[in-house]
């Protein structure tokens, strides 16, 4: 048992998939060529007057209603000053004493375990643009600025790194399967802050903490609260203090570094943005969005658990992406569901990672009839299961479907007695003491038998025919 425990909370900052910016029409779109998609609004220009997107408080209060958040419906812009180049009004729009959702929990599960999960507030705000530094010179590009966000405010209710990623992995599956953010975490569509601080365990009252800036994947969240908790022990063990300050993780020397003193709220005045009027929300829309909330990947998850009767770590790799989900389901449909599952958690996975991509049916061209098709000609025992797996990564990356596969390769199970019987003989006379030992009872060797058959057949046999004939001739 550690003498410390430690407590997080995090921030995340979604960004909305709407067409356009939160306050102009400008497209809101990744990887664009700098500067071209910039009006004055966004420019920050003085006298452009924004306007808010009515679809991005929509994708908004979705986020709100599926994290169990009471939903303001009249809430408040406001600006948030501060000075960087990539910010040319000199304030952010955000929202500060009037959020649009707050009072919300999700529920987490870390090794079996559920535990509640606090939301304390989520408000909606435009991105900043993107300073780009070069050798010489340093320069900013706007495409980004203005871009609609979510912040997602947690209570510092997680105890360790572990309960951090899976809060992190649970908010990022709500979001996708509500289809209001990409996900996309390279691109920095799904990206958070984490706040951290350790205390004597069994104490109730707050250490001091540090905000870890900008973690971008799952991996490296966990890792950079890890040695943040171990840099604070270490400190209060040497007899130091922690210093409350903005620290950014560096992932090659998987170490967290000083970044800048951490601002109070009281350093960005805020104030009521005086270009935008309160965001009301009608008690007809709530209705109407309250209806729009999916099936989301928890309740799928228990769905799924039932109908594979496999284990949740296991389920979980099913859910973990809404289209791999849908992609699932379609084909166990079609087929023995557990069988399918197992395909997509086995060699699918495997395929993924060795291409380093994510595990989605879109990045090949299997179909779901075509897995589906898969388990079935396995389980009519046109193939072994090991002949299945051998051309699984084929089958995936060509769409074929696999019975004109099977029959184009010759690869069907010899399940002929008559076609089979020469190469039991010939593996009898080759291990004549073995053949003797089985005859003799020691059934143990049936597994060596079966193998040597299997192998000489380049596993096409049929492994239970291969048992009866053996069974024939060697009178076990
Ligand atoms: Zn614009």
């Amino acid at each position: 048992m550690s003498a410390y425990e430690a407590v997080i909370g995090l921030e995340v900052h979604v960004q909305l998939k709407t067409a356009s910016k939160l306050f102009c029409s400008c497209p809101n779109h990744f990887g664009a060529e700098p500067n071209t998609h910039v009006c004055e609004v966004c420019a920050g220009l003085p006298g452009a007057l924004p306007l808010p997107n009515h679809q991005a408080i929509h994708y908004a209060v979705l986020v709100g209603l599926a994290t169990n958040c009471q939903i303001n419906q009249r809430s408040v812009f406001a600006r948030k000053n501060y000075f960087y180049p990539d910010l040319p009004s000199g304030y952010q729009i955000s929202q500060f004493d009037l959020p649009l959702c707050e009072h919300g929990k999700i529920t987490i599960s870390v090794g079996g375990h559920d535990k509640d999960i606090g939301i304390t507030r989520i408000h909606m705000e435009n991105d900043a643009g993107k300073n780009i530094h070069g050798d010489n010179a340093s320069s900013v590009d706007l495409n980004r600025a203005g871009t609609p966000l979510v912040e997602i405010v947690s209570e510092p209710d997680m105890r360790s790194a572990e309960e951090a990623v899976s809060y992190l992995k649970t908010l990022y599956g709500i979001v996708t399967y509500l289809g209001v953010c990409d996900g996309n975490m390279e691109e920095g569509s799904f990206r958070c802050d984490a706040n951290v601080s350790i205390r004597p365990a069994g104490s109730t009252t707050l250490g001091t903490r540090t905000e870890l800036k900008n973690v971008n994947s799952f991996r490296n969240v966990q890792r950079a609260i890890e040695v943040e908790i171990a840099r604070q022990q270490d400190l209060l063990e040497d007899g130091e203090c922690v210093v409350q300050e903005t620290r950014l993780y560096d992932a090659e020397r998987n170490i967290t570094q000083a970044m800048r003193s951490k601002e109070e709220a009281h350093d960005y005045r805020y104030f009521p943005d005086p270009d935008l009027l309160p965001v009301t929300i009608s008690d007809r829309e709530m209705e109407a969005w309250r209806q729009e909330i999916p099936e989301l990947p928890k309740a799928r998850l228990a769905r799924f658990v039932t109908l594979t009767g496999l284990p949740e770590p296991e389920a979980e790799i099913l859910v973990q992406n809404k289209d791999l989900a849908d992609f699932f389901e379609e084909a166990a449909g079609l087929a023995n569901a557990r069988k399918v599952a197992n395909f997509i958690i086995g060699p699918m996975s495997r395929e993924a990672n060795a291409q380093g991509l994510a595990l989605t049916p879109h990045n090949w061209s299997m179909t779901a009839a075509n897995l589906a098709e898969l388990v079935n000609v396995v389980d009519k025992g046109s193939i072994s299961n090991k002949i299945a797996n051998d051309i699984f990564g084929d089958l995936l990356r060509t769409g074929e479907s696999p019975q004109s596969y099977i029959e184009s390769h010759k690869l069907a199970q010899i399940s002929d007695a008559s076609a089979l019987e020469g190469l039991v003989d010939e593996v009898i006379k080759a291990n004549p003491k073995e053949a003797e030992a089985l005859s003799a009872g020691k059934t143990k060797l049936v597994g060596f038998f079966v193998g040597q058959i299997m192998r000489a057949s380049k596993g096409k046999a049929n492994p239970a025919l291969v048992n009866d004939l053996l069974k024939q001739k060697l009178k076990f």
